[in-house]
């Protein structure tokens, strides 16, 4: 029977309790007669792992991660480290490590949820944003000098490469031309940042010559953020920049109902590494261990992870599960305005997985 090994990063507060989620609607599945099985390796990284070892994962550890099919990972983050060390240390070690360079960020209102747009109407959104993953504006580059002078200055430089423009907007072009509706928008702010954002979109038109079905437009970052408001419907994939996306994407997470129903996926096009999956939310550390963080993020990424291991039918399935679970207002978590648990809606999706659904 094909066996897919998966590695699986808890990390800090909530993370701990949706991975192992994640885990126990994989292990349904596989018991469900799917055809494949799973071999799961965890790793213990994050907070408690820095106060032990003074970094949040150890220094070969992507070794260890290297031949897995892909990696589930929780949040990384605590209260007591500086945010810069904990994303840096971690997560983002991961995924310029394996040159996870695409962050593909599916959104729509499921079934049963509530989101802003719905209160107001019967607005519907249906979008993936693609986020380039691995240089712009969080490339690292820049510095700090005369610390506590008054002439202190520092720079974060947005630095883009061609070819790392050239690849990102290819991956979002193939991604819109395999949606039904065929249709990218190219986030942008070419109006105020007159280098790196102009060769962005020179290389939007020139990548768009490869995609002639594709049709597709340029919108200015701020002015994305109204449209994503006031018509969610003219909008399908969207490609943005690190920073952009970042921010486009929690308001979009935002408009669909909560921040704890929202997937993502790491991903090498190419194949090189493993690609890893989560759930967009953080560590939340406000109601972490108590079993109230909601777990459709993380199953959402399972979703993702398993689209990635060619595994469409199991994908279908439960994502099938999910929403069936999300149309039960009785099997809503408190971010939703419900008062189901964790494990309430665990054994719903694993309950529905194992009924064949
Ligand atoms: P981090 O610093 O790691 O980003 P955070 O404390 O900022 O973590 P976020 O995950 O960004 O937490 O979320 C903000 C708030 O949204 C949380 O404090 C929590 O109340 C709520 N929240 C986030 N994810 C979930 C979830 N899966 N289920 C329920 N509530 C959630
Ligand atoms: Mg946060």
């Amino acid at each position: 029977m094909k066996t897919y090994a998966i590695a699986t990063i808890p990390g800090d507060g909530i993370g701990k309790e949706v991975v192992p989620a994640g885990q126990q609607v994989l292990e349904a599945l596989a018991a469900s007669g799917s055809g494949f099985r799973f071999e799961f390796e965890n790793f213990g990284w994050g907070g408690d792992w820095y106060r032990e070892h003074g970094e949040m994962m150890p220094a070969n550890g992507l070794d260890a991660l290297r031949n897995k099919d892909a990696i589930l990972f929780g949040s990384a983050g605590d209260p007591d480290i500086p945010d810069h060390i904990t994303l840096w240390g971690l997560r983002l070690k991961i995924c310029q490590g394996f040159d996870q360079y695409a962050n593909v960020r599916p959104t729509r209102i499921l079934p049963g949820i509530d989101g802003p747009l719905k209160r107001c109407g019967p607005k519907d959104l249906d979008w993936v944003i693609v986020r380039e993953n691995s240089e712009g504006e969080y490339s690292g580059v820049g510095g700090r000098v005369h610390q506590g002078h008054p002439i202190e200055a520092a720079t974060d430089v947005s630095m883009m490469t061609r070819a790392g423009v050239e690849r990102i907007m290819r991956y979002a072009f193939r991604l819109a031309r395999s949606r039904p509706r065929k249709l990218l928008t190219v986030i942008t702010k070419s109006n105020a940042q007159r280098h790196a954002m102009v060769m962005w979109d020179e290389i939007a038109v020139q990548i768009s010559q490869e995609f002639p079905d594709v049709t597709w437009g340029k919108e200015l970052v701020d002015a994305a953020t109204a449209r994503m408001v006031n018509k969610p419907g003219t909008l399908d994939t969207i490609v943005a920049t690190n920073l952009h996306a970042d921010i486009l994407s929690d308001l979009a997470a935002a408009l669909a109902g909560s921040l704890g129903i929202a997937p993502t996926g790491n991903i090498d096009p190419e194949r090189r590494y493993p690609s890893m999956f989560e759930p967009i939310h953080g560590s939340a550390f406000d109601i972490m261990g108590k079993g109230l963080a909601n777990p459709v993020g993380t199953f959402w990424s399972v979703v993702m992870l398993l689209e990635h291991l060619g595994e469409f039918d199991a994908a279908k399935r439960v994502m099938a599960a999910i929403e069936r679970v999300t149309a039960n207002p009785a099997l809503h978590t408190g971010d939703l305005g419900g008062s189901a648990t964790t494990a309430d809606v665990t054994a719903a999706v694993c309950g529905l997985i194992a009924e064949g659904a």
